[in-house]
């Protein structure tokens, strides 16, 4: 009795939308069990924003549910099906480790997935053990926190448990579950799933429940699918330009795992670049390099190409009529990305108005960069800092005349220097989740089980704008290493 208040007390608000669609979609099916629930991380100012009640999460009834023992009440677990392309492959997939708990109806009423991943087998598992290890999922939560904050729209992370189990991956390591929040789980690859099963009902539901959950306000027009499409690709010019502007490589930018809702989503092999370079790959697996830092917008294009395929019975009942629509939505996506790049880049660089060679006098800094291996983010950081002493492209020729082109362009506007550099704070943050740091916070929790690295790493992180003093230290870079940062997909 009382372990059924407590759950309650939570403040779980959830509603089941998902499970309103046609079946095929998803199986319905309940977290499996674990051994010793412990919780290892909580976010509490997002509980708040949920409208949960921190104190009760971190009750053992409120762990129970974050660890998949117990599901609060109103829930209808799910685990959703889906396909995508990996690395170019079409696979049917699905929730093979994850379930979809509900839709948490937050206090202001905006509706957002709560899924445990990493909580056991699914009928979507293939040869998977259903499980997730603590380091990939404390990665993922550092990681899309560190986004969060940075203002780039992303899937949030709630809390980690550790499960008492051990999951078997290179070696041994310790089971955990990871809750994430997302505006939705709708994938690139939920469409090509239901395109793939040829049922235009169900593709046509699937397409209703999208537009109403994420762009309502198309719904109404004449043809709302193409709106759907245009919005989707919209959304992604942004994302994309985003995350170019920060040094963001998604490292599996697979159709599974691009979100219609515009979200960065799933943190596997991700990292930051640091020196300037845009071959740059971090992901062990990615050999071709498809998923490199420059090619992040080519292959959005490439994935939304998939998107429209699989939306083409609705867009048009003429197959010809449908592509050429298609087509044309698609045409420019690449541009609208390089032009919201070239927004992002004036900000970082203090400018205000437009000018035709704004592009040559950011391509001049890029080249500089890339040329002497500087460090991305270190750069922008030193210029807007006034400290270009800070950056190894100081005394560099190249760069004394690429500085006299930047102050004449700045003062080709009406705003002050100070206005500038205001802008430029607000747009260059001061520290990004380094891979090292990343690295070091990690090893401390499933190591040592001192978890005080990574909460301090959050909290430096958690406000990458503000150039406190404390943040200053979290720029060094570390001592040069003889082989190049790599990311594993053993998650
Ligand atoms: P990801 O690389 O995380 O996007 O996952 C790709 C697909 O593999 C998805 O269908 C996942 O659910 C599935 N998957 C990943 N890891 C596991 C696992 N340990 N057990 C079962 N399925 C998994
Ligand atoms: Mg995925």
């Amino acid at each position: 009795m009382t372990e059924k208040i407590e759950i309650r007390d939570a403040g779980w608000n959830l509603d089941n939308s998902y499970a309103s669609l046609p079946e095929s979609f998803f199986s319905k099916l309940k977290p499996t069990p674990v051994r010793l629930p412990k919780l290892i991380i909580l976010n509490e100012h997002l509980a708040a924003a949920l409208g949960l009640n921190h104190s009760a999460l971190r009750s053992n009834d409120g762990v129970a549910v974050l660890a998949g023992n117990e599901v609060p009440e109103g829930a209808v677990p799910l685990a959703q099906a889906y396909a995508g392309h990996q690395f170019g492959h079409f696979t049917m997939l699905g929730d093979g480790r994850a379930v979809l708990i509900g839709e948490q109806i937050t206090p202001p009423g905006v509706r957002v997935d709560i899924q445990l991943k990493g909580s056991g087998r699914t009928p979507y598992s293939r040869r998977g053990d259903g499980r997730a290890a603590l380091g990939p999922m404390l990665r993922e939560y550092i990681i899309s926190e560190a986004m969060h904050a940075l203002g780039i729209p992303t899937t949030r992370s709630l809390a980690v448990v550790t499960t008492g189990e051990s999951v078997i991956r290179e070696t041994e390591q310790p089971g955990a579950i990871l809750t994430r929040v997302a505006a939705s789980h709708l994938r690139v690859g939920t469409f090509q799933y239901a395109a793939a099963r040829g049922n235009t009902q169900d593709l046509q539901a699937l397409a209703d429940y999208t537009l109403h959950r994420h762009y309502p306000e198309a719904e109404g027009g004449v043809n709302r699918y193409l709106s759907l499409l245009q919005e989707v690709i919209n959304r992604q010019a942004e994302l994309i330009a985003r995350w170019q502007l920060v040094g963001f490589v998604h490292g599996v930018m697979n159709t599974d795992n691009m979100a219609l809702s515009g979200e960065t989503i799933d943190y596997g092999p991700c990292a930051f670049l640091d020196t300037y370079n845009p071959e740059t790959v971090f992901s062990s697996i990615d050999l071709q390099g498809r998923y490199a830092y420059g090619n992040q917008p080519r292959i959005a294009a490439w994935n939304l190409a998939r998107f429209a395929e699989a939306l083409l019975p609705l867009l048009h009942d003429n197959e010809p009529q449908a592509v050429k629509l298609a087509e044309d939505a698609l045409s420019d996506f690449t541009e609208r990305v390089h032009r919201n790049w070239l927004t992002g880049m004036r900000a970082k660089l203090g400018i205000f108005n437009e000018e035709q060679q704004d592009e040559s006098l950011f391509d001049g800094l890029l080249g500089m960069m890339q040329k002497n291996r500087a460090d991305y983010t270190n750069t922008f950081r030193a210029l807007t800092l006034g400290r270009p002493e800070d950056t190894v492209l100081f005394g560099n020729e190249d760069f004394a005349k690429w500085n006299e082109l930047w102050e004449a362009r700045l003062s080709r506007q009406e705003e002050s220097q100070a206005s500038s550099r205001l802008l430029m704070r607000s747009s260059n943050p001061a520290l990004i989740p380094r891979n090292h740091r990343v690295e070091e916070a990690l090893e401390a929790a499933v190591e040592r089980e001192d978890y005080s690295v990574m909460e301090r790493l959050l909290s430096v992180l958690s406000n990458p704008y503000a150039y406190t003093p404390e943040q200053e230290e979290y720029s060094i870079l570390p001592e040069s290493c003889s082989s190049p940062y790599r990311t594993f997909c053993g998650t």
